[in-house]
């Protein structure tokens, strides 16, 4: 291949930009041009392409967000809509993808790799909800600002002597829950892979509160919700000042980390080597230890199970 296009879909992550340097300057180095294509898949419908060079993704490995933008495009997903991104790929000259995103924009990816533009998909979204890889850029860094924020809720909750319940991100999944939960000595974790069960976490506060614990920490996944109706139940329930906090957006920005960044690198690069060699409608993945690489459709196939032991140690020490 001569010209590479990449594009960042679907949610943002951070790390992203340090995946849009790996493949450019990868790319570059193996000899080929890459075009950045901006705000997700709508910017193959929309025509929205740039050139890249070395120098256009100086200085952003550092930081958050995607120089490229990102964006969900429901146009792509019809017929016509596929074809008008097939064809724009034609115009620029664009004979293969790297596509940064979660399943949703695999999904994508393989659409068009069997319209004849070979895609490679790079797994980017800070909830870790992707079956085929262990890990997806943004995900450390995520937590780490889960973290850092519950940290601050917990010296205000201690001099308070009282309950927060904290709703982190990860959509449908409770990856980030689990280990934030541990990371920040939660009293519980509510995570939507098991069964919520609220009146065990009051049994617990009340449980833990007679042995001189004043202050608790409740995680809650996105996928449960619901903070103030719990935050509500358990102050009715145990008497505790409780205090619900929604996370938020704030968990999806900021610097990526050592970890995210040194993932997307590879990531990035694996996905450039991959359409070097002429090889498409694949999805890179990490892998006990490596980066490897799987076909789309396998992937897209793939279930990923929660880690319940894990869940069992964070109860076990938060007595
Ligand atoms: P995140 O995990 O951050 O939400 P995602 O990639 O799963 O990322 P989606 O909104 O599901 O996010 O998908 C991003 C875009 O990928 C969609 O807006 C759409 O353009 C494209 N896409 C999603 N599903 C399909 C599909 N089944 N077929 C073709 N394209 C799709």
């Amino acid at each position: 291949m001569k010209t590479i296009g990449v594009l960042t879909s679907g949610g943002d992550a951070p790390g992203m930009n340090a995946a849009i340097r790996a493949v450019v300057r990868t790319a570059i180095t193996l000899g080929m041009n890459v075009k950045g294509i901006r705000s997700g898949y709508s910017g193959l419908i929309h025509d929205d392409v740039i050139d890249l060079d070395a120098r256009s993704v100086s200085d952003i490995i550092s930081r958050g967000g995607t120089m490229l933008y990102t964006a969900r495009s429901k146009s792509f997903m019809t017929e016509e809509g596929m074809m008008t991104a097939v064809e724009t790929c034609k115009k620029h000259g664009i004979e293969g993808v790297v596509v940064i995103g979660g399943d949703g924009s695999f999904r994508g990816a393989r659409d068009l790799s069997v319209r004849g533009i070979p895609c490679v998909g790079v797994p980017g979204t800070i909830d870790n909800d992707i079956a085929s890889t262990e890990y997806t850029i943004g995900f450390d860094t995520a937590m780490n600002t889960a973290v850092e924020m519950i940290d601050k809720i917990r010296d205000t909750a201690q001099s308070h002597h009282r309950c927060s319940v904290i709703e982190v991100m990860g959509r449908h999944a409770g990856y980030i829950a689990l280990q934030v939960g541990i990371a920040t000595g939660a009293t519980a974790i509510l995570v939507p892979e098991l069964t919520v069960d609220l009146e065990s976490v009051v049994k617990k506060i009340i449980a833990v509160e007679k042995t001189g614990k004043k202050h608790f920490i409740i995680v809650v996944a996105e996928g449960v919700g619901g903070v103030d109706k719990i935050a509500a139940y358990i102050q009715e329930k145990t008497g505790i000042d409780s205090r619900a906090t929604v996370l938020g957006h704030v968990q999806r920005g900021g610097n990526p980390t050592v970890r995210d960044r040194v993932r997307a690198t590879q990531m990035g690069s694996a996905a450039v080597h991959l359409l070097y060699n002429g090889v498409g409608n694949r999805v890179v993945a990490y892998k006990k230890g490596e980066i490897v690489d799987f076909d789309i459709y396998e992937a897209l196939n793939m279930t990923k199970s929660f880690d319940e032991g894990m869940l069992e140690v964070a109860h076990e020490t938060a007595i």
